[in-house]
């Protein structure tokens, strides 16, 4: 056992001389608190808990209080366990300590995420559950690996019963702090009633590999403190107090660990947000918070109201929409705030203009817009429900080089299943691309192993020929047997097949691509995939199939993507943020977008399956989170079809669209009603065919669209007769020829250098380049002429 004063953050050196002069000085941070956030900071000695609404200063007190604590001497910066769940909020906490210190605050070694500390102290407590101090934490991979291997050895069958359900029952075991012999009897049945045999099992083998997997690092150091009274002890009297930030989504484990923690002195200090628990899917329990009183009597319980971060349009909106949950605590925010901007809303034609419009907005926003100020990309972000809605984003960024961040993941062409998606596509193309074979000869499983991997590289090499030749001649000349045999000979069989296909201009590049992911078995391997992250990987593998429509052939996206990975070194300047909802919570942003409010994608279908009426509230409290991380300004949208194989859907608006009180929310026109950009959004070959049409007109008699039309009370929204005008006037041919001058009215005056059917190539005098649909230009003689449509 590792001595408990060794370690840099148990040095037990006394309070340095320049902190002792520093302290019980005037506390400048006291004075930027609101008396509720005071008293929160100044209750210093047992539990309190902050429970509020969005903004209303509940970090900002938690910081103040660690500051204080050090500042009044009540604490060494090693003696204070503060907790938080992501890294980039950890990070932020410790800066923020350090600014209202007035210094850089050295040695705050447990203010960190969960994991973090409790890595710390698994490494100074190994041996007490069987392992070593210098353990390795497994990444998923690895721990599905090692659940094939159990699976195998027991002789089950993994098509069946796949390691990763397998993997993933054991996580929410793990996050309920249940080790294999305190897992319920309930759970008996789980995976075959095999469940808990094979959690024992996988426990015991992770022992002998020293190794511990993300939900040990938690469930470990509980069990320690559980079975060793002298170490939890030890810990309680050293750390003299404690805080934890967004309290609302701990889990059980997380739950118990704290409460065991500050069992002794009860110096525990909570914040959260009820209506803020977005992480129940992943085992969190908004109970804990509720039930903080009962827990630890005689807490001092701080409500806040004022909102400092948003106006009140925005409070307001995120107020309606919240009011929708049932079981609430309930709160009323204000704000002294001036009212700002409106929350804005639109509607848009498909997913691709949407991100289009998103890309001209922040262009414009840089410069200032509609009379608003001018913000900087930094101030702006983009909050998506799911990783796949990235991908529009990043691509027209990219596009028109507007610089972007990805927060919280990797960006999309960096996924692992895009990248192997994108082997597959690229070994089709260039049977030379070595690399690219090497990572999918095994992907899904062929039964290609190390020794089967080496045969065929020493036959290529001895040959002088690439793998895919090599791979051809291990088979040719019974190099490989069994499996491996027949199943490398099919892919080399599908591969000249594929190879073929890509090189016919006849056949389409968007068939082959779900070709390939369906005879490869890629598409399957990811379906029979029970881990939570699969569906999100379905997802992106149709996502990277529909980004395939804007180019001719596979060659030509293959190129794009190559040039934009090329392309991604970090100049450190302004940029954009694209997150997900979740990983945005407790961070703010001036200027916030909320594209794809789509019933089906927010409130997610799947969660709803899923959970029911639970999901679905759930879901809403995601919309609350993501409306309230903007202060001045926030822009919801919607696409009226999304492309998904090729095929237009029609979806409906997003419930919670519904649910935003009028009176605080502007609804912007349209481009495509308005005619700014529709003719440059709509996607080549648009109102070339019956079925666009008959989608365009669903559109306009969707329910969504005529509460759309009758909120926005925009000329030429309302009459669905106008809208059916407009498909069929898309379909069109032009009257105009190449040199005309003409005018638009979103863009002005403009000469038409070409035209492609019914799309004109127009040179405009202050917008510049476009192509628009010839129905929304006139002669520039007409220029005062209504615009018929
Ligand atoms: P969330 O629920 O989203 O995590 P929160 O309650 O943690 O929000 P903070 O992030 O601490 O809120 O604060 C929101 C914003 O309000 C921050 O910009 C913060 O600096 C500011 N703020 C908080 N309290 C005050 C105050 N008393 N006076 C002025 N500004 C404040
Ligand atoms: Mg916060």
């Amino acid at each position: 056992m590792s001595s408990f004063d060794e370690s840099d953050a148990f040095e037990a050196a006394s309070v340095p001389l320049s902190q002792r002069a520093m302290m019980g000085r005037a506390a400048p941070y006291l004075d930027e608190l609101n008396p509720a956030q005071r008293a929160a900071v100044e209750a210093l000695d047992g539990p309190v808990l902050m429970l509020a609404g969005a903004g209303t200063g509940k970090t900002k007190a938690l910081t103040a209080r660690i500051a204080h604590l050090l500042n009044t001497g009540r604490a060494r910066p090693n003696e204070i366990l503060a907790v938080t769940f992501t890294n980039k909020a950890a990070r932020e906490m410790k800066d923020r300590v350090g600014r209202l210190m007035g210094q850089t605050v050295e040695g705050m070694p447990w203010l960190g995420t969960f994991h973090a500390v409790c890595v710390r102290l698994l490494r100074r407590h190994a041996e007490l559950v069987g392992l070593k101090s210098n353990f390795t934490i497994l990444d998923t991979d690895d721990q599905i690996r090692l659940l094939k291997q159990l699976l195998v050895a027991a002789n089950i069958d993994d098509k069946r019963w796949p390691a990763r359900q397998l993997a993933g029952i054991i996580d929410q075991w793990k996050n309920r702090a249940w080790t294999p012999d305190k897992v319920p009897s309930g759970e008996g049945s789980a995976f075959n009633s095999m469940g808990v045999e094979l959690y024992a099992q996988y426990q015991a083998r992770l022992k002998v590999l020293n190794a511990v997997d993300f939900g040990d690092l938690l469930l470990h150091v509980v069990t320690i403190f559980q079975t060793h009274q002298d170490v939890l002890e030890q810990y309680q009297r050293w750390f003299k107090y404690i805080l934890v930030d967004e309290y609302q989504d701990t889990n059980v484990a997380q739950y118990l660990w704290l409460r065991l923690l500050a069992g002794g002195h009860k110096n525990i200090c909570c914040v959260g947000d009820d209506d803020q628990s977005i992480y129940g899917w992943r085992g969190a329990e908004v109970g804990n918070i509720l039930r903080f009183e009962k827990d630890f009597p005689g807490a001092v319980v701080v409500r806040l109201e004022q909102n400092y971060r948003s106006t009140p349009h925005i409070l307001k909106a995120a107020s309606g929409v919240i009011a929708g949950n049932t079981g609430r605590l309930g709160k009323d925010l204000w704000t002294e705030v001036e009212a700002g901007e409106k929350v804005r809303l639109i509607g848009h034609w498909d997913g691709e203009e949407e991100a289009r419009w998103i890309g001209e907005e922040i262009e414009a926003m840089q410069t200032g817009t509609r009379g608003m100020r001018a913000f900087s990309l930094d101030d702006m972000a983009i909050l998506v429900r799911a990783s796949h809605q990235m991908r529009a984003f990043e691509d027209r960024f990219l596009t028109i080089g507007l610089p972007y961040r990805v927060i919280g993941g990797p960006r999309f062409y960096e996924r692992l299943e895009i990248r192997d998606a994108m082997a597959y596509f690229r070994v089709s193309v260039s049977p030379d691309d070595d690399l690219a074979f090497e990572r999918i000869i095994n992907t899904p499983k062929r039964g290609v192993g190390d020794k089967a991997l080496q045969t065929i590289q020493r036959m290529a090499r001895d040959n002088g020929v690439s793998l895919v030749n090599g791979a051809a001649l291990a088979v040719e000349q019974g190099a490989l047997s069994g499996k491996a045999k027949t199943e490398v000979a099919r892919l080399i069989g599908q591969l000249s097949i594929w190879g073929r296909a890509a090189g016919d201009d006849a056949q389409s590049h968007i068939e082959l691509a779900e070709q390939i992911l369906e005879e490869s078995g890629y598409t399957a391997m990811w379906q029979n995939d029970k881990t939570p992250e699969a569906p999100g990987r379905l997802e992106n593998l149709k996502e990277l199939v529909k980004a395939l429509e804007s180019f001719e052939n596979l060659q030509g996206f293959l190129e794009h993507v190559a040039l934009i990975m090329d392309n991604e070194q970090d100049d450190g300047g302004a940029k954009v943020s694209i997150m997900t909802l979740h990983g945005a919570k407790g961070l703010e942003f001036p200027a916030v977008f909320l594209p794809g409010w789509e019933d089906g994608l927010f409130p997610s279908q799947r969660s709803m399956d899923e959970s029911g009426l639970k999901g679905l509230e759930e879901e809403r409290r995601l919309a609350y989170v993501g409306i309230t991380r903007a202060e001045e300004l926030c822009t919801i949208s919607f696409a009226a079809n999304r492309r998904v194989y090729g095929q237009w859907q029609s979806a409906l608006p997003s419930r919670f669209i519904d649910e935003l009180p009028e009176e605080h929310v502007d609804v912007l026109t349209p481009p495509g009603l308005y005619g700014g950009g529709y003719g440059a959004a709509a996607p080549s070959g648009f109102g070339s065919n019956i079925e666009d049409k008959v989608a365009s007109a669903n559109v306009y008699n969707s329910p969504g669209w005529k509460r759309l039309q009758k909120r926005s009370g925009q000329r030429g929204t309302s009459q669905p007769s106008e809208a059916r005008n407009i498909t069929i006037d898309m379909a069109a041919s032009s009257s105009f020829t190449a040199g005309d001058r003409v005018f638009h009215t979103k863009f002005g005056y403009g000469t038409i250098l070409g035209i492609e059917g019914d799309k004109l190539d127009i040179e405009f005098e202050r917008a510049g380049a476009k192509k628009v649909v010839s129905k929304f230009v006139v002669p520039a003689d007409r220029a005062g002429d209504d615009i018929p449509f």
